[in-house]
């Protein structure tokens, strides 16, 4: 197990596998900010943080991170299927919070992608969309970040159960950091509302979770927050936070 390991962009000597495994013990049940800190302090400018616009966890922790530096970037994907409405919040709040940010894009526009894989291709056929537009341009900008944070939940998925606050991804080659993997549902909302924090207009409107547009829909409010995501369909996640998931492009 690699005690120590080098920065991908300077001379920093960042924390080994063990390491990360210890802080992340340490760090179990602590508060998301003091996660933060250690993270900011840790990885300096090769910090990142995935934020797709569209929950309350990501905003609340655009705001958590905001109050700490403004030398984090923040990485949000735009697969070319997000909503206009996601992609509008997206500009007015970073122009609120002075974060940098960098827009990923897939390497196919969505008609070469049709053109190159078919017509089922266009209304989201999960799994090879997924990796085509969201897992691999996450994975080429992580080439130059040491780590990255995301508002993962535990609660949020069977996949996300297991979620520890910091772990090694060898994928990446980067270590991911959860702040806030035992929060609920109902801190996430009460941190929101305290801070002011802006959230995505879709989530006033019947929406809970917010991904791409071609399979988000409103949910009751009765329903799983997450079951307005892939309805109908057995996915429940885009393959960026299944463990070793890379999603086979001959899968598809
Ligand atoms: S959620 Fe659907 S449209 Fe978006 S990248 Fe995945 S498969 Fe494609």
């Amino acid at each position: 197990m690699h005690e120590s390991l080098r920065s991908k962009h300077n001379d920093r000597i960042l924390p080994g596998l063990g390491a990360l495994e210890r802080e992340s013990e340490l760090l179990e049940g602590a508060d998301p900010r003091e996660v933060i800190e250690w993270a900011v302090e840790t990885y300096g400018e090769g910090l990142a943080l995935s934020a797709s616009f569209g929950g309350g966890e990501g905003m609340a922790l655009l705001d958590m991170i905001s109050k700490v530096t403004d030398k984090v970037t923040v990485l949000t994907i735009d697969t070319g299927f997000i909503f206009k409405e996601t992609a509008e919040f997206r500009e007015e709040v970073m122009r609120r919070y002075k974060l940098p940010v960098e827009v990923l894009k897939p390497e196919l526009t969505i008609e070469e992608q049709v053109e190159r894989y078919g017509e089922q291709m266009r209304t989201c056929t999960p799994n090879l969309c997924c990796q085509i537009r969201k897992i691999e341009p996450l994975q080429k900008a992580l080439n130059r970040y040491d780590a990255w944070m995301t508002g993962i939940r535990r609660e949020q998925t069977p996949q996300r159960a297991g979620t520890k606050v910091i772990a090694w991804e060898e994928r990446y080659q980067a270590a991911k950091i959860a702040p806030m993997p035992d929060w609920t549902e109902a801190q996430v909302w009460d941190y929101v509302r305290a801070h002011d924090v802006p959230v995505n207009p879709l989530l006033h409107q019947g929406y809970k979770s917010i991904g791409c547009e071609p399979q988000t829909r409103p949910v009751h409010h009765d329903e799983d927050p997450r079951a307005g995501r892939w309805a109908g369909i057995d996915k429940t996640e885009c393959g960026i936070h299944v463990e070793g998931g890379k999603i086979s492009r001959a899968g598809a």
